[in-house]
């Protein structure tokens, strides 16, 4: 099985099974698919298999939507004994599953990972307090992150759920959220704009003026920086927005919802990292992959336009990377990234070395 691409991942939504609480923004039975049985999955998953392209590729089930470490343990098992018996068939090649900060511990841990469990992604959301406790999640930051290094610890990998635009939340707290992602180093990052749906506390807030989203332009700038300090630091940001299907948009009342979002951030992100290189070398050129031009001329060619104005040059090439060589030394992408964020949103000299060693 190839083990470079992206698995292809077969959601089971288990909306909230296990969630103390229903969080103020929640409305997951609403916006998602159907919950399913244990004794359902491999009906299920024989149905999406069919319609996978690259055979080669892993596929994996993922139990989203609920809290999967507090779930009644006999249930809990159900699950992951379907999900072993299509791994041992070699129908699939494993299993992730999301849940808080505050309902992991080693024992949990120590069990999902003999039973087949390869990710977990934690709804984090943001590593501020005064956010937290005004979303109402009912944890600190420091069980956050607890929660994180946990399961890093045990030897899952760790996926981190965040949300911008949470009641309390702004761009700082957003990017000091940002650098204590890149202190734990997950494998990946998945961020939400917040948005405002139906039959959820966060709709009555709205209604009564207690509560304003962010608007599209300010969701992806705040996005934007955060995804260029991911990648720049080496962590893959999975997902950027909300998937909500086309017959389920109704339930959206207002926010910064966009079908393409992660699109839109990649884009900005490209044009913050031609305009900072201009102001910082007065040779440049870009050598951009044929396959990533989306990059200059999507979303009305603001990006080409942009580049055209700038003294660099262009060079496109066949190959994947994207390269800039800043008075003639060649710089990966992700390197003019990791310099751009730390320029702009300097680490306070508090955190950790990263896990490679290298102080940040
Ligand atoms: S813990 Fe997650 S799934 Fe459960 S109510 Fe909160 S946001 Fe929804």
């Amino acid at each position: 099985m190839g083990l470079t691409e992206p698995p292809y991942i077969i959601p089971v939504f288990l909306p909230y099974l296990g969630c103390p609480g229903r969080c103020i923004y929640c409305a997951v039975d609403r916006v998602c698919l159907d919950p399913v049985k244990p004794q359902e999955i491999e009906d299920y998953v024989k149905r999406w298999v069919k319609f996978f392209r690259y055979t080669e590729r892993r596929i994996e089930i993922g139990f989203y939507g609920g809290t999967f470490t507090n779930i009644p343990f006999e249930l809990m098992n159900s699950y992951l004994t379907s999900a072993g018996r299509l791994i041992e068939r070699g129908i699939i090649d494993g299993v992730r599953v999301s849940t808080r900060p505050d309902y992991i511990d080693r024992d949990t841990l120590e069990y999902l990972k003999k039973n087949h469990v390869k990710v977990m992604e934690i709804g984090v959301e943001s590593f501020d307090d005064d956010v937290l406790m005004k979303s109402g999640r009912n944890y600190d930051s420091q069980t956050a992150f607890e929660g994180c290094e946990m399961v890093k610890m045990c030897g899952i990998e760790l996926g981190i759920h965040l949300m911008v635009g949470l009641p309390g939340d702004d761009v700082e707290r957003d990017m000091e959220t940002a650098k204590k992602v890149i202190e734990l180093r997950p494998e990946t990052v998945r961020i939400h704009p917040t948005l405002v749906l139906r039959n959820t506390k966060l709709e009555e807030m709205f209604r009564m003026e207690h509560y304003q989203p962010l608007s599209l332009d300010c969701a992806v700038d705040i996005v934007s920086e955060m995804f260029i300090g991911f990648k720049g630091h080496g962590i893959e940001t999975t997902r950027m927005g909300f998937f909500i299907p086309n017959d389920k948009s109704h339930e959206i009342v207002a926010g910064p919802h966009h079908p393409s979002f992660g699109n839109l951030v990649e884009y900005r992100a490209f044009g913050k990292i031609l305009r900072w290189i201009s102001s910082r070398y007065e040779n440049f050129t870009v050598v951009l992959s044929r396959k990533r031009m989306d990059l200059l001329n999507g979303y009305g060619g603001k990006n080409r336009r942009l580049l055209s104005n700038l003294p660099g040059k262009l060079e496109i090439v066949d190959d994947d990377e994207i390269v800039f060589i800043l008075d003639d030394i060649p710089m990966d992408y992700e390197v003019v990234m990791k310099k751009y964020f730390k320029e702009r949103h300097p680490f306070s000299g508090s955190e950790r070395y990263d896990r490679g060693g290298n102080m940040r």
